[in-house]
């Protein structure tokens, strides 16, 4: 590390040399891994060494395998693709391929890889493994190399990491690189709808995934396209059928562009391939449906590109998990990969994700999609479901509940506007009328709702599909959102109001507003019953704040925009190389936008309300930066940055610190501040705030559902009955609010009592090398 103060290890580990490969198809996200184990394996006291062009480099040797130091990764988080390159590699599949790799290994003096790839590369690493003692053996004997040399290799130690696009292995949520894909997938669709829509055309769009139809699925729900072909699920026998009546379904409730989506290994019930050739055709017949159709394939703009925010911090969590793989591994350990499951980062055996995803493409091929199916993550066939719920645009007897169970639901939005609160309310609608429900709309938020009669009278009313419809990738808040609490707008008047309109549920979206408000209403019903009612809370807010969850739609959009903008400024120094710009960010007195963005970003410091942002604090970074600037030979082609959360201290804003280090720095650097401001709200939302709410959403119905109507003195007993729905580690729950209101509420700082990301402050620090920390536990 660059600081004097930070060279010594924290834990003292045996020093290791410790190499780093990426393989397979590039993805956006592997070099922030590549830059997350370089640093953090030489932060444990270990070398760092890089092979070059994936088992090619290992194969081949000499320059191919490289030690890094410290600065070589520096700027990495926002480079797009692999920087130490990836190649298929025909002589790994052969021994003589993997016997020389492995003797380049112990000549290198390499003790363990960390690969980060798809399932072929793991594939090939867990192959490497096995075969590892013969191998050795096999050295010996031929005299390549002698007994001594292999002395200390006797155990090959591997780490995986998944870089793909496709995730498309089993045993973990997501593969470093996916929802970048999903990302430019989804912007390349809303431009396409833009121009389908002008001229009321049809679009199929092919996207990449042969045997794994995730990016398509995710996109379809994302996008909220018309009809969607995947290789785990093919349609029905009369698929031909079922595709004209949804699409003709939809034109007559008055859509004008129609979408749709294909996987590249689409398949029928027969394992036919679908292609986008048929499905034009199909759309564009004459005696059918006769639409102007057009095929957009997407093709190779699916991996390009920087990572978005959320690759990034997966790619850094990972690579740093690797390591500590790595330094923790004894011979008995079983060969890991890390994986994700929720929002929880976890060690899995690698052999058996990599048999579970062969097994997925066998089953595939043998026509047992329902196999194939049961195989995928539990998100993936909850998401197929919301697809086809949120689509249907027709009734469908099936689903709809008996007329006694059906229920008024009014859907309101509480606090500012935040990524995915429109898509959430589009799948809550669709999900709402598949089963008979009437979800109205009230505008406004409780102000709205308590006013409406005098300013606004149409503000609570029934929603309709086709505008709906239209609401998937909208950001901001179409039914309008409003921060005022029930006691402001009168808790008497919002009781009344919900007796008149014979609201037997309540479906809100929102921040902390809104959790404040359930909390309210709560409270209320024992002096108003008509308050007794389910409700259900959506956390939605770019501050990530609401007790409950670890996760609110509008934080991933969120973050996204401040990486982006980070990235652009910090790029804009590359003349002066010698600037430090200081960033406020939102997040009101919860400093996670500000540590996941510097997390993104590769920030030299991050100051948040949680620590809060002392005089020592300040002076000790301002000596590491000048140490910094001292030491940097001109490897960096950009400006460094701190992220300051807007209520981080009472006293020093962005202006103030980026004036003091100018100060400071006596020429040495320069320093600007900049304050990108409601910006952070973001405008299209991303594809994966677009998809969880989606998923989130669906299930807060069927949450409320479950009470269905006049079941006030149930209701009244029952604590679920408000609820707040939530990520929470590896799991999707609903929790109480009372629970919530009374033990993981700190009210007066309006955010959870517990920061689950604190630990990930310190993987800032220690990555971006700022001084004085301890390793997270
Ligand atoms: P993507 O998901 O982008 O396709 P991948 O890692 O699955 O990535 P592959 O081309 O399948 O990409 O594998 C990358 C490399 O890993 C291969 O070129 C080969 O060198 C090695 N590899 C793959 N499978 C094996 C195997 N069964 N045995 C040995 N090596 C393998």
């Amino acid at each position: 590390p660059p600081s004097k103060m930070s060279t010594a290890p924290v834990k003292m580990a045996p020093k290791k040399k410790i190499a780093i490969m990426t393989s397979g198809g590039d993805s956006p996200g592997m070099n922030a891994v590549v830059r997350s184990c370089v640093r953090m394996a030489i932060h444990m006291g270990c070398d760092a060494y890089c092979v070059y062009e994936g088992y090619e480099g290992l194969v081949r040797g000499g320059d191919f395998i490289k030690q890094m130091d410290w600065f070589d990764v520096r700027g990495w988080l926002s480079e797009g693709g692999t920087l130490i390159g990836t190649a298929r590699c025909m002589a790994f599949y052969e021994r003589a391929g993997r016997l020389t790799a492995a003797k380049n290994m112990i000549l290198n003096g390499i003790d363990a890889l960390i690969i980060c790839g798809g399932d072929g590369s793991l594939t090939g690493a867990d192959r490497f493994r096995a075969e590892w003692p013969s191998l050795l053996e096999e050295l010996v004997s031929t005299g390549e190399l002698t007994a001594e040399q292999i002395q200390a290799y006797k155990h090959l130690n591997i780490v995986g990491i998944v870089g793909s696009i496709d995730n498309d292995l089993s045993g973990t949520d997501a593969t470093v690189g996916c929802y970048s894909a999903l990302a430019r997938i989804c912007l390349c669709i809303d431009m396409i709808e833009a121009t389908a829509s002008s001229h009321s055309r049809a679009f199929v769009v092919e996207v990449m995934g042969r045997h794994c139809g995730w990016l398509a699925l995710m996109a379809a729900v994302a996008t909220g396209a018309d009809f969607l072909f995947i290789p785990e699920k093919p349609r029905e026998d009369n698929w031909r059928e079922e595709m004209r009546s949804v699409i003709q379904q939809h034109r007559k409730l008055g859509k004008r562009k129609t979408i749709v989506l294909i996987a590249e290994g689409a398949l029928d019930k027969f394992g036919n391939k679908i292609s986008p050739e048929e499905v034009r055709d199909l759309l564009a017949d004459k005696n059918g449906l006769a639409l102007d159709t057009r095929i957009t394939t997407l093709g190779h703009v699916q991996r390009g590109g920087t990572a978005v925010a959320y690759d990034r911090m997966l790619a850094t969590l990972q690579g740093v998990e690797a390591v500590k793989a790595v330094l923790e591994a004894t011979p008995e350990t079983k060969t890991c990969f890390i994986a994700i499951t929720e929002n929880k980062i976890v060690r899995k055996p690698l052999m058996e994700a990599v048999l579970d995803t062969k097994q997925v493409a066998k089953a595939i091929e043998s026509q047992d999609f329902d196999g194939a199916m049961a195989l995928r993550d539990a998100e993936f066939s909850e998401q197929y479901k919301s697809f086809m719920m949120t689509t249907a645009g027709q009734i469908d007897h099936e689903t709809l509940l008996p007329e006694k169970e059906r229920m008024k639901i009014g859907f309101i939005n509480v606090g500012a506007p935040a990524g995915g609160m429109n898509a959430a309310v589009r799948a809550g609608v669709s999900y709402c009328l598949s089963r008979g429900h009437e979800p109205i709309a009230i505008h406004n938020g409780f102000a709205g709702f308590a006013r409406h009669h005098a300013d606004s009278p149409g503000s609570v009313r029934p929603f309709d599909w086709l505008e709906v419809d239209g609401w998937a990738s909208k950001g901001g808040s179409e039914i309008g959102t409003n921060r005022e609490l029930p006691s402001e707008s009168g808790m008497e008047t919002i009781a009344n109001l919900i007796e008149q309109y014979q609201f037997d549920a309540l479906f809100l979206i929102g921040g902390f507003e809104a959790f404040h408000a359930v909390s309210q209403l709560r409270k209320a019903r024992e002096q108003y019953p008509s308050l007794c009612i389910p409700m259900t809370l959506l956390p939605a807010t770019v501050s990530n704040n609401v007790p409950g969850t670890e996760y609110s739609l509008g934080s991933d959009t969120c973050l996204n925009e401040l990486v982006d903008y980070c990235d652009k400024i910090k790029q804009s120094a590359s003349a002066t190389r010698r600037r430090v710009f200081v960033i406020e960010t939102q997040g009101g007195r919860s400093g996670y936008i500000a540590t996941l963005a510097g997390l993104g970003v590769g920030a030299s410091a991050v100051y948040l309300p949680e620590e809060g942002l002392s005089l020592e604090m300040l002076s000790e970074d301002v000596r590491h930066l000048k140490e910094v600037f001292a030491q940097d030979k001109g490897q960096s082609r950009a400006g460094r940055l701190i992220l300051i959360n807007e209520k981080a201290s009472k006293v020093y804003n962005a202006k103030l610190i980026a004036d003091i280090l100018r100060d400071e720095a006596h020429g040495r650097f320069e320093s600007r501040e900049g304050i990108p401001g409601h910006m952070q709200q973001g405008g299209v939302p991303s594809g994966m705030d677009r998809c969880r709410a989606v998923r989130l959403a669906i299930k807060c119905i069927q949450q409320l559902e479950k009470y269905g109507r006049n079941v006030h003195n149930r209701v009244k007993m029952d604590p679920m009955s408000a609820s707040v729905i939530g990520i929470k580690g590896a799991s999707v729950i609903f929790t109480p609010v009372q629970k919530l209101e009374e033990e993981e509420t700190d009210w007066p700082n309006r955010r959870p009592k517990a920061a689950f990301w604190l630990s990930m402050k310190e993987i800032v620090d220690i990555l971006g090398g700022r001084p004085r920390h301890t390793l997270p536990e």
